[in-house]
């Protein structure tokens, strides 16, 4: 009896696989390189290039994820500050997210797997200016927290005016989504101990938008334009 149930649990299980697969590709029939093995995503990454721009991009963008992860771990090192703590996990998430579409397109990916280590000249010499801030103060910390995720905003902004790939677009408004939220968090906590924080990549009115709205749920929300 109950090796009955199975079986038929299966195959109504494999039915509605099948019928999903279909159903969420509107033109298979017309799609010759969609084999059955692909799914729906990888076809789509598959189908669209990247242009010089985006590659370039995404390489520099895979490192300055990891210039957040790494100084937030600096600083949750040093001062065991939960904000650190959280945030250098979601950079971590972030890292990842970049490294998915690198790996889908063929990159090779950029980023060390030492922490504190940078291919890109540029975002060494930010990390190694940025930690020597956090060894000041725990103040300077959450300053040097909201700095990096003005240059972040300020980065996947221009990123995304300059992207055609809607795969790379997606990713990076989920992205510059969570970034909002690392800045509101990072400003809440300077608030709290009398301090603001000047941008210095953003223009003012982006950031007193940004501080001014909602924590964002950004698979949800990844649409809204700050
Ligand atoms: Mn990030
Ligand atoms: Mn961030």
């Amino acid at each position: 009896m109950k090796k009955q149930f199975y079986i038929i649990t299966s195959i109504v299980i494999s039915g509605i696989f099948a019928f999903t697969a279909c159903g969420n590709n509107p033109d298979n029939e017309n799609n010759t390189d969609k084999t059955a093995e692909n799914s729906t995503v990888e076809a789509q990454i598959t189908n669209t290039g990247l242009t010089e721009t985006e590659k370039n991009d995404l390489l520099r963008l895979r490192e300055e994820e990891k210039l957040a992860r790494d100084v937030y771990l600096y600083a949750a090192d040093k001062y065991n500050f939960f904000t650190f703590n959280n945030i250098s996990k979601s950079e971590q998430q972030h890292m990842t997210q970049v490294l998915n579409i690198l790996t889908a397109y063929g990159l090779n990916d950029p980023a060390s797997e030492s922490r504190g280590v940078f291919n890109n000249k540029e975002l060494q010499e930010i990390y190694d200016n940025l930690t020597a801030k956090v060894d000041n103060s725990l103040l300077d910390a959450l300053i040097t927290g909201a700095i990096i995720e003005d240059l972040d905003i300020h980065d996947i902004k221009t990123f995304i005016s300059r992207a055609e790939n809607p795969e790379v677009i997606d990713m990076y408004k989920r992205i510059v989504c969570g970034s909002r939220n690392h800045m509101r968090a990072f400003n809440a906590q300077l608030k709290l101990r009398n301090n603001g924080y000047t941008p210095q990549y953003i223009s003012q009115s982006d950031f007193d938008a940004i501080i001014a709205h909602e924590h964002e749920r950004c698979f949800f929300d990844k649409n809204n334009n700050y």
